[in-house]
């Protein structure tokens, strides 16, 4: 009960192990993944990242341009401006120098000044327009509407009058979309609103000549890297550029959405889409690889976990069928020693004087004898064969002849036992390499297991038949059979198959170990067909030395008539 608890005990102990195995090499695989995937991600993001830095550039040149005429105005006195355009029809030097570099960019279509207390949309109203030719202010009632459409001017008004609580700046630049820059001039002493310079902004220009070109320049389609920017204009929804006329715009790839910043161009975005990134494609494709080295290290890992718990349980019950051999064995030495003991002590202590019981007792001691040393035999060649100290005497060996032979020096004993024994030789004389004695031992051991697991049906044939390659002998039998369940086992050390007639006859479970350890010495293949009651057959191939034409011994030979053949079908 308790070496069964512990069995048990061992059993949980060895299952819980594997699971535990399978538990890691599942985290492992789950962590490495996960962080395949989290690296790809990063990187992805970092490339990306990259590009948008590059739109956010592409937008900072495009209001570098917008707003080039202009820089340096906030060191400018703004307040001579109100006394300088009613004397001299221009502006403060300074101012006027600027207002000339902003006319002679082609971004601006006009330039007009409203003086803080005229209300352009008035109908009689009149502000200042710039004349390209005489570079100075001019009176006018005649200016584009776009000044007063309910958007325009109006709106920047209330939007820098918003600020009026506490101006920061002598000016405050805001935008009608994209069709006008207004420039809020403000006396910062006063903290009032002196006028307002509108610039009219030329849309083509601006699209075609600014941005669609920078587009193309930081994103050229070929170097671009599957990065495709939108000029948008969301509230009519249409492109007005791209870097990459290629791919069509579709709000559904749109990664990214960059505006152009406070206030300017309000009703046109950048919008970014990352195709097939390069980079990212590549990313990928590490991630796939990483992903099959990962897998097949996972296979490897599971596979050597399986290989390591299979072998333990091998091992295991070679073990205890090991300690079950043990325990049978010493009995079975027990045994005939005992019967020779007995046969002996009674011979010499001379109470035997009859011939006959002489003869009987003779007869016990050299059976047992032979058992013993049969059995003794076995045990070594196990353990000559474990340590690898199976020599082997290869010779040429004529199959026909060594079986011929074999069947001729053990016909009368395996007659003796009730069987019929049948020999069919029709390999095609050849020469295979082998050891004698091995051959002996293999087709004796068949044989005895032929003799052990018949019953009433009793019939051995041996047969030999070639191909080019090779030389087949068969050992069959019309005895049990083997369940289809065993066959795969019986060659292991120590097996038996549990049935009542083996269990009933002697055995340990070595023979066709021995049997397929010389076989496969001698460069041979041992095979099994078998079927339950009806019998068994035992295939050994070797593969042809020398075939008849060069065969090195003697003429070819028809053994059919000189063998008592037995067809198989009538075993059946
Ligand atoms: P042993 O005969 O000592 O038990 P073997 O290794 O020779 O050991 O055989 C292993 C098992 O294979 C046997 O116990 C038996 O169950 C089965 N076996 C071997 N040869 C035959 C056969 N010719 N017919 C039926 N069963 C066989």
């Amino acid at each position: 009960m308790n070496s069964l608890n512990k069995v048990l005990r061992n059993k949980a102990i060895r299952y819980l192990l594997l699971g535990l195995g399978f538990a890691a090499v599942i985290a492992l695989t789950g962590m490495n993944v996960y962080s395949l995937y989290d690296i790809r991600d990063k990187m992805t993001m970092g490339v990306e990242e990259r590009q948008i830095a590059l739109v956010e550039d592409l937008i900072q040149d495009v209001r570098r341009e917008i707003y080039s005429p202009f820089t340096g105005l906030n060191k400018i006195e703004l307040e001579p401006v109100e006394y300088s355009i009613s004397e001299s029809g221009q502006f403060p030097p300074q101012l006027q120098e600027k207002i000339e570099k902003a006319a002679a960019s082609p971004l601006f279509t006009g330039i007009y000044y409203t003086p803080a207390d005229i209300d352009p949309c008035l109908d009689e109203s009149k502000i200042y327009a710039y004349n390209y030719n005489e570079h100075q202010l001019e009176q006018t009632g005649n200016y584009p509407t776009i000044l007063c459409d309910g958007v325009g001017l109006a709106r920047t008004k209330a939007r820098i009058e918003l600020n009026s609580f506490n101006y920061r700046w002598n000016n405050n630049i805001e935008f009608d979309a994209h069709r006008t820059m207004n420039i809020g001039f403000i006396n910062l002493k006063e903290n009032r609103v002196i006028g307002y310079l509108t610039t009219t902004l030329d849309k083509d220009y601006i699209v075609n000549d600014l941005i669609q070109p920078l587009m193309t320049r930081y994103f050229s389609p070929d170097s671009a890297g599957g990065t495709v920017l939108w000029l948008h204009d969301w509230a009519n929804d249409v492109v007005l550029a791209t870097n990459d006329p290629s791919v069509q715009y579709d709000f559904e790839i749109v990664d990214k959405r960059q505006r152009f910043g406070t206030s300017m161009f309000e009703n046109w975005n950048i919008k970014v889409a990352f195709m097939d990134n390069p980079l990212a494609t590549a990313y990928n494709d590490t991630l796939v690889k990483n992903l099959v080295v990962l897998g097949f290290a996972v296979l490897f890992l599971v596979g050597a976990l399986l290989f390591m718990f299979y072998t333990a349980q091998r091992e295991r019950a070679l073990a205890l069928r090991q300690a079950g051999f043990l325990a049978n064995v010493t009995h079975e030495l027990k045994t005939p020693l005992a019967v020779m003991q007995a046969a002996g002590e009674n011979i010499s202590d001379g109470r035997v004087k009859d011939t006959a019981r002489l003869k009987q007792y003779g007869d016990h001691i050299y059976s047992e004898a032979i058992r013993l040393r049969k059995m003794i035999e076995k045990l070594l060649d196990v353990a000559k064969t474990d340590s690898g100290q199976t020599l082997i005497q290869a010779t040429p060996v004529n199959v026909n002849e060594a079986l011929k032979a074999f069947v001729a020096e053990n016909r009368e004993y395996i007659e003796s036992k009730g069987f019929n024994v049948g020999l069919k030789l029709t390999a095609k004389p050849a020469l295979v390499m082998l050891d004698h004695d091995h051959f002996e031992n293999v087709i004796g051991n068949l044989t005895e297991n032929a003799i052990k697991y018949s019953r009433e049906n009793k019939n051995i044939l041996y047969t030999s038949s070639s191909s080019d390659k090779e030389v087949t002998i068969n050992v069959s039998d019309t005895g049990i059979g083997i369940p289809r369940k065993h066959i795969r086992n019986i060659f292991k050390k120590f097996y038996r198959v549990e049935d009542t007639l083996v269990a009933k006859t002697k055995g340990h479970g070595l023979g066709l170990s021995i049997v397929r350890n010389l076989i496969q010495l001698n460069g041979g293949k041992i095979d099994v067909q078998s079927e339950v009651g009806i019998g068994t057959t035992f295939s050994l191939k070797f593969p042809i030395l020398v075939k008849e034409e060069h065969s090195l011994t003697s003429k070819p030979e028809n053994n059919a008539e000189s063998a008592t053949v037995i067809d198989p079908k009538e075993y059946a």
